[in-house]
């Protein structure tokens, strides 16, 4: 009997044509919240590389001599294209990774078309502009921002459409033309959003493929046409790349991990903080999947058990597992099976370390979520909390990147700074206290791309999104995507 295949094939979007690996082969995708196969994505070769690289250099000379408000129209259009494609943008992503549907929905999609539109504007007042000098009577200096060129985008699981705009707005706005490469992971939302873009686009000048890393990745970031690699993902894939291009090095914006601590001072707004470091700072709708999770709570010893007491009330009132496509679900499962078991090897090995579980450390849909059939396989963990004491434990060192944190108690701020500081990673941290004084020190002292002081994790495109250690360096910006080229004129 002939089996109805409902899987969606979503395909490469290569030089302006919606097509299939050249080999034909393909990869499934998994809902997380179900553990289920939903939809296929290609499996891409070297020779689909080579066909893209081509199309992007190719399209590149038309591109890049657009005037900058030209190039501003497009990307404006696209813009407006997620008002009428975002609801199933939205829908993609969540079965994609498991980001609930009202985060998707009302949260991500209004900051993608935020997005283009940012890089809009700043195509015209950055990328475009450039500085004069006067060097004596008869000779002027100047400088002009041009383009790298290919710009390849390497783009993780747990925030695909975001990490994709962020790096394609920025890199067509400064003239490139530009490669994504989505995680085999989570590719069928980036190849539908590639789909929706190159729709309004000329052909070649945005493409997606989707492959393997260590095969399509790592062929697009050696490619000698390639100009350009900003790779969102995890150091060990840094390190790869860095292996790969050694011999050809090549411009690199690298947006890496992070074990951000979020401090939570005895001066603070309690019920404020108690907010912010668990429902805002780890427990999100994807599941504390999100870079600068602040995965170390750091608490003043004095206020520990209230700021226990607080956090387990927040958890409480705020945080339901459930179908990651229901409105009301505010927190969704974990993205993929290879995640699921690391998340909870962790909370595993955080007990064997001495931790203590406050709050959660189950995990399985079956034990979570009875009744609910369809989410029995699901990669469902529970938000939880683990005490230690000090921040040498594994759990403490280490990007579990899942819900799961860990708190440490500490005396003095000097003791809380020198906790903070005390990892390899420097991408996030937030800071809860209302003395000023104690805030601006903090600031200067924490080593950390981003602080937020009585808030955690707002970020805004008008300022700069990076990391500091082994959080990476560079951001996804106009400047970044563009290079300064010095001109001198002498006259008479
Ligand atoms: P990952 O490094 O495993 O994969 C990221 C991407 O790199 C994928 O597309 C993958 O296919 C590709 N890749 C793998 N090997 C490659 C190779 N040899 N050459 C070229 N490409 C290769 O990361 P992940 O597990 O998908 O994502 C989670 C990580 O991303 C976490 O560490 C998280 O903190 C980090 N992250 C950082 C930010 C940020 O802005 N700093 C944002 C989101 C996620």
């Amino acid at each position: 009997m002939k089996t109805m295949n409902t899987l969606k094939d979503y395909q490469n979007v290569i030089n302006g044509k919606v097509i299939p690996s050249s080999s034909g082969n393909k990869m499934d995708s998994y809902n997380p919240a179900t553990g289920k196969v939903w939809a296929t994505i290609p499996c891409s070769t070297v020779e689909d590389v080579d066909a893209t690289v081509h199309a992007a250099r190719t399209a590149l000379p038309d591109w890049s001599a657009l005037p900058a408000s030209e190039r501003a129209d497009y990307l404006r259009r696209i813009g407006d294209a997620i008002a009428q494609y975002g609801d199933e943008l939205a829908e993609l992503e969540t079965k994609d990774n498991g980001w609930v549907i009202r985060e998707t929905k009302y949260g991500l999609m209004p900051v993608l078309a935020n997005m283009w539109y940012d890089a809009a504007a700043a195509a015209i007042h950055v990328g475009s502009k450039g500085e004069t000098v006067q060097l004596g009577p008869n000779t002027i200096g100047f400088t002009i921002r041009e383009p790298f060129g290919v710009v390849v985008g390497i783009i993780p699981w747990n925030s695909a459409l975001w990490t994709f705009t962020v790096k394609a707005a920025a890199a067509l706005a400064g003239g490139n033309t530009v490669i994504i490469k989505p995680s085999e992971l989570a590719a069928a939302a980036p190849l539908r959003y590639g789909e929706i873009l190159q729709s309004i686009l000329p052909p070649g000048v945005l493409n997606v493929i989707s492959g393997t890393g260590a095969e399509v990745g790592d062929a697009l970031v050696r490619h000698p046409n390639v100009n350009k690699v900003s790779l969102t993902g995890s150091g060990r894939t840094a390190q790869a790349i860095a292996q790969s291009t050694a011999q050809n090095p090549k411009s690199m914006v690298l947006e890496l991990g992070g074990k951000s601590p979020n401090i939570v001072f005895e001066d603070a707004d309690l019920a404020k903080a108690a907010n912010g470091v668990t429902v805002n700072g780890i427990f999100t709708g994807n599941a504390g999947q999100l870079c600068v999770g602040g995965s170390r709570i750091l608490i003043q010893r004095s206020i520990l058990n209230q700021m226990i007491a607080l956090m387990k009330e927040e958890i409480a009132t705020h945080i339901q597992l459930g179908d990651t496509l229901n409105m009301q679900t505010p927190m969704g499962p974990v993205a993929n099976e290879m995640q699921y078991k690391k998340v909870c090897s962790y909370i595993e090995l955080g007990q064997q370390e001495g931790g203590e579980i406050l709050i959660g450390g189950r995990f399985g849909g079956a034990n979570l979520l009875p009744g609910q059939d369809t989410l029995a396989e699901g990669y469902w963990i529970e938000p939880t909390l683990i005490k230690v004491e000090g921040n040498n434990l594994h759990v403490c060192q280490e990007e579990i990147f899942g819900p799961v944190a860990v708190v440490i108690p500490f005396d003095t701020e000097e003791e809380a700074l020198a906790i903070a500081n005390d990892t390899e990673y420097g991408l996030g941290a937030g800071i809860w206290t209302s003395d000023l004084n104690r805030a601006h020190r903090m600031i200067r002292a924490i080593e950390s791309g981003n602080v937020w002081v009585n808030t955690y994790r707002i970020v805004g495109t008008e300022l700069p999104f990076g990391g500091q250690k082994a959080s990476g360096f560079g951001t996804d910006s106009v400047r970044e995507f563009t290079r300064e080229k010095t001109c001198y004129i002498q006259i008479g």
